[in-house]
């Protein structure tokens, strides 16, 4: 009988690339491996009846997909710990579990303070006995390499997705996609993935008004932001009224880039914020700011219940959009969230930007056929002048 069944808990597509590099690391003698479960209504109510009534969202899909993996016989759980009370999620999760009664391995990637290459690699042991840190370095860096080319392609997708001619080609592609990038076993083939994958998504044909779209910037926390199931599939919905959506964060984001940008962003935000409000507070206002500088005709804001970073940002948020007169709407998520509710407001806040749209494009074109007038008329004097004169 194999030692240890691993499993983890989802969050979007990066579970893919993720399942692919433990598959690549494991003992295939003594472990083996359990995808989690695609997520449904039963996951959030198992999570939400097992975790504190206060906690946030994110704490409770994660217990859902624990205990839909423990019941379907995992018995070594990977968290990722990380920022926020998310660094606290590993601990208090173990205690639930194990007072709920599963016997198990709970492993926390992450440390408190952050990544610590060699305390990973010693976790990585426990499912490799043999594994060497030269391979260990190499998986790593392959699976970090396939989640940037799994947020270049949902990015682009997510950027054109409302502009394809015939419907549904992006979901194939995607599927071939997310289908392919379980199985790579290294860079060539991920490299070759990622041209024939582009390849492809470049060929798509485009409808042809692509310029009188809507656009809307999605800002908020991370996990609403890249775990789909979480906002009933927003970005989907969006895509469907013909939206197209930019959303910044993404797991290549939170690792490269975050850190990278937090003072520019304060910068860049300066005339409403002085210091970094926490968890993905301060790069909710200063991509805000971006998107409107950008354009965008509307934000959506999105967070869990409860999430404190966020909440920080909302007046904020408010400030700005008053001042530069953009629509911006507030989508809260918890498990009592009905999906019913979020798409009522999503397409009224949609028909609330085209309304706008129309109506600004109606002053252009009063503008313009009134300097047109005028230019006639300035026209038609001088040409009376120059009669007159002669
Ligand atoms: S950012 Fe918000 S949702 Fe995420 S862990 Fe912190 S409080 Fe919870």
């Amino acid at each position: 009988m194999k030692k240890y069944v691993v499993s983890f808990p989802r969050l979007g597509n990066y579970v893919y690339p993720i399942y692919a590099m433990l598959d690549r690391i494991i003992d295939k003698d003594n472990v083996s491996l359990l995808m989690p479960k695609e997520m449904t209504n039963n996951t959030i109510e198992i999570g939400a009846n097992v975790s504190p009534d206060f906690v946030c969202l994110p704490f409770k899909y994660n217990m859902g997909n624990l205990v839909e993996a423990l019941d379907s016989g995992a018995n070594f759980l990977l968290q990722a710990g990380g920022g926020c009370r998310y660094g606290y999620y590993a601990e208090v999760q173990e205690q639930i579990l194990k007072d709920l009664g599963y016997d198990f391995k709970l492993v926390s990637l992450l440390e408190p303070e952050g990544l610590d290459v060699m305390k990973l690699y010693k976790k990585f042991k426990m499912l490799n006995k043999k594994l060497s840190f030269s391979k260990f370095a190499k998986e790593i860096l392959l699976a970090i390499d396939s989640i940037r080319v799994l947020d270049n392609v949902e990015t682009y997708i997510r950027d054109n997705y409302a502009f394809e001619a015939k419907k549904g080609t992006f979901d194939i592609i995607h599927k071939e996609f997310l289908d392919k990038i379980i199985d790579i076993k290294n860079f060539k083939e991920l490299y070759i993935l990622k041209r024939k994958t582009f390849k492809k998504l470049k060929a798509v044909q485009f409808i042809d008004n692509v310029n009188d779209k809507i656009k809307v910037g999605i800002v908020g926390e991370l996990y609403t932001s890249m775990e789909p199931y979480s906002t009933f599939f927003l970005e989907k919905e969006l895509a469907s009224l013909g939206v197209s959506v930019k959303r910044y964060t993404t797991v290549t984001y939170l690792l490269f880039i975050k850190k990278r940008k937090i003072k520019k962003h304060i910068k860049y935000a300066k005339d409403y914020i002085n210091y970094a409000l926490g968890a993905d507070g301060t790069e909710s206002v200063a991509h805000t700011l971006e998107l409107i500088n950008k354009g965008y005709d509307g934000i959506i804001h999105i967070k869990p219940f409860g999430c404190t970073p966020e909440i920080n940002a909302m007046p904020i948020l408010q400030k700005i959009a008053e001042e530069k007169n953009i629509p911006l709407i507030y989508l809260t998520f918890d498990s009592q969230t009905s999906m019913t509710g979020i798409k009522t407001r999503i397409e009224a806040f949609y028909d609330m930007l085209v309304m706008k749209k129309e109506n600004e494009r109606k002053i252009e074109d009063n503008v313009k056929s009134n300097e047109e007038n005028y230019t006639y008329k300035k026209e038609e004097m001088l040409y009376e002048q120059v009669l007159h004169r002669s």
